[in-house]
């Protein structure tokens, strides 16, 4: 059931398909603290274990078990994110499109100063769509994709954390291209001074700096055959002024995902409401745009959700009997009613931080 055979990850990129819709993550790695839980870990077949065996024994200094750990966390998802599904942040797609899209599919034209960057941040309040962007750039890749919530790292696998760490970033070079995505990297690269950083979370932030500063280096020599050029690590936060200044330089592009503006937002609704009967007239469409100013794009989701309960929240225990043609379209007043609870996550306050460090370290275009 694995994605692609050892054998053939390491085939060359095609060229970008034609079809952006025909393209797909070659792979995804999941390692988050519920992966055991909510994700089908693959019963893969013999011979997938037989490759995956050959690969760690053919990798170097690393962890049987740790690579093992990260070979056998994997997720088949059938469900890819492509850029279509995001509404909106068009800048940020551009430019992940420049920094890891095209390089990761045209190596050939990006060397020398056009050297791709090997770490992009994408920081932002939450909801706003960073791990979809994260996720819809290993599709339109091909990459393999290697998912790590940094917290994770820092609890569940504590311990292990090193050895899992280097096993990642050489599986990522042996797998290339590759992208490495963090999730809250702030847990794992925050600043050296903060109160809970002890012995061993400083040795797992400095694995992950010398194995990042070894694919930079390994990159440039170029001597070792592999697709070292095209792994990157693209991390996420909510909290971008707590990384560590060291570790904020080397994220070259430091991309705001901002809350989704008048017209980002209408799509996303738009789209929320395709599939269900709904009245609301382009009026009270408008409305519904004004009264969720400053929503982020999981808020808007988690809106349309409650919204579209109202119908049947006034049935009552006649739902029961109703059929579902019987049931009355969706309408402005659902929504008005679910905004007495579902509220912007993000504050003024906090948004006007995020703008201020956007202005500061963010890359702009
Ligand atoms: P983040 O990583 O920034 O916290 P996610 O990418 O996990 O946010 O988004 C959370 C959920 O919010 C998504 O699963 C999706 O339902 C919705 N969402 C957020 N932003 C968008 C967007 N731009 N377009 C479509 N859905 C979005």
């Amino acid at each position: 059931n694995r994605l692609r055979p050892p054998a053939q990850r390491k085939t060359p990129s095609p060229l970008p398909s034609p079809s952006p819709r025909s393209t797909s993550p070659k792979r995804e790695l999941v390692l988050s603290e519920n992966s055991t839980k909510d994700t089908e870990t693959l019963g893969s077949d013999e011979g997938d274990r037989l490759d995956d065996e050959k690969l760690i024994r053919s990798l170097k200094g690393v962890d049987p078990v740790a690579a093992r750990q990260i070979l056998t966390e994997i997720v088949v998802n059938g469900d890819e994110v492509h850029w279509d599904d995001i509404a909106g942040l068009e800048e940020a797609k551009k430019s992940l499109k420049e920094t890891v899209v095209y390089p990761f599919l045209r190596p050939d034209l990006f060397s020398g100063l056009r050297e791709p960057a090997r770490g992009m941040l994408l920081f932002g309040p939450p909801g706003t769509g960073k791990t979809m962007l994260a996720r819809a750039v290993a599709t339109e890749s091909q990459s393999t994709f290697f998912s790590i919530s940094a917290s994770s790292l820092t609890s569940k696998y504590l311990g292990e954390s090193e050895k899992l760490v280097r096993a990642l970033f050489q599986l990522a070079k042996r797998l290339a291209p590759s992208i490495i995505f963090v999730d809250e990297i702030d847990s794992l690269l925050g600043t050296r001074n903060n109160e809970g950083e002890n012995e061993a979370s400083r040795r797992i932030k400095n694995e992950f700096l010398v194995q990042w500063s070894d694919l930079t280096k390994a990159a440039a020599g170029r001597d070792q055959g592999e697709d070292l050029q095209r792994v990157l690590v693209l991390a996420a936060t909510n909290l971008p002024w707590s990384i560590d200044e060291a570790a904020r330089r080397r994220f070259v592009r430091r991309q705001y995902i901002p809350l989704p503006e008048e017209s980002t937002r209408r799509v996303h609704l738009e789209r929320l409401l395709s599939h269900q009967k709904h009245t609301l007239s382009e009026s009270e469409m408008h409305e519904l745009l004004q009264l969720t100013e400053g929503f982020s794009g999981s808020d808007i989701t988690a809106l349309a959700k409650d919204a579209a309960m109202g119908p049947l929240r006034e049935l009552g225990d006649k739902l029961l009997m109703t059929s579902k043609s019987e049931i009355r379209p969706l309408q402005l007043k659902d929504f008005v009613n679910s905004l007495k609870y579902i509220r912007p996550s993000v504050s003024k306050g906090n948004l006007s931080h995020f703008e201020e460090w956007a202005k500061v370290y963010g890359s702009s275009g």
